[in-house]
């Protein structure tokens, strides 16, 4: 009997929420709705691995089995090229957005309304291309003056609104926690969830990124269980120690622990590599990478 077998089995009588808490639906019926977990690859696009064009580019993707393309910024430098994703049958799935410079919680309160201007255009053009997320951090380290408290009451105070926004959009507002290196202020997939949670917004989710995850999680499988519904992207790369964020599987940083948590929440939305590449042959060095996610998926059992 597996994990998941064992729940159902169980959870009439309520052993499953007492063993996971509310990790867990409690109930067989709400078990059952739990949609099932794949791993959908995307990258970002002009990056990589070497192309000789567009086509050659989204040709090796294909033979490779991504499904979903990665903007950077807010995407718009690259509208013309919406058709091209559409015919090939690939999904733009998420615009790093990024910062803007921390402008939404400067502690200059004139600079917050041109942040929430930019990450609204952003918003938009996710819902031209069809993009389920926006990825959005409050503020690298240095980019505000403020408090983490200061900070966290400007984002619960801005961030419904624009979360409403971005469900007319169809989109979602992606708060990326990152290392304490780039970001003292939110580290952890837990906290960027609770902030979606208090925002009480559709709109906004959390994301959740292994290279990060690697410096600031005791348990990706705890992470990801704690963004639970909220988790709505996941970047892939390895740990912080030489051959420093690059691909998956180019260093022993195991994937199995944090796959075992996607399997649990059910995740099918895209895990987009955010990483560089060690090794002169970039393009056998991806094929290995996802050669090694997919073994690491099937090991995770839940
Ligand atoms: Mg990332």
């Amino acid at each position: 009997m597996n994990r998941r077998d064992f729940f159902l089995s169980t959870a009439a009588a309520g052993v499953g929420a007492a063993v996971l808490g509310n990790a867990l639906p409690a109930t067989a019926e709400s078990l059952d709705k739990t949609p099932e977990a794949k791993l959908r690859l995307a990258c970002y696009w002009g990056g990589l691995f070497p192309a000789e064009n567009d086509q050659d580019r989204i040709q090796k993707m294909l033979d490779m089995g991504f499904e979903g393309i990665e903007l950077s910024g807010d995407g718009g430098g690259v509208k013309d090229k919406k058709q091209l994703f559409e015919d090939a049958g690939l999904e733009v799935c998420s615009l790093c957005f990024g910062s803007c410079g921390g402008a939404i919680v400067s502690e200059d309160p004139s600079k917050r309304q041109g942040g929430i201007d930019a990450l609204k255009r952003a918003l938009e053009n996710a819902h031209y291309f069809g993009a389920k997320c926006v990825v959005y951090v409050p503020a690298f380290n240095g980019q505000t003056k403020l408090e983490h408290l200061e900070i966290r009451k400007i984002l619960l105070d801005t961030l419904p609104a624009l979360g409403e926004f971005a469900v007319q959009c169809n989109t979602h507002i992606t708060l990326e926690p990152l290392n304490r290196g780039e970001a003292w202020f939110l580290r952890q997939v837990a906290d960027g969830a609770q902030i979606a949670r208090e925002c009480n917004s559709e709109g906004i989710g959390v994301l959740g990124d292994f290279y990060h995850m690697t410096t600031e999680e005791p348990s990706d499988m705890g992470a990801f269980l704690s963004g639970g519904k909220y988790l709505k992207h996941v970047h892939l790369g390895n740990g912080p120690q030489p051959p420093r964020r690059t691909l998956p599987g180019q260093d022993d940083r195991p994937f199995v622990d944090g796959f075992r948590g996607l399997k649990y929440i059910g995740y099918n939305r895209f895990c987009s590599f955010e990483c560089g590449v060690a090794g002169d042959d970039k393009l056998a060095e991806v094929k290995k990478s996802i050669a090694f996610l997919r073994r690491e998926w099937d090991k995770a059992e839940v």
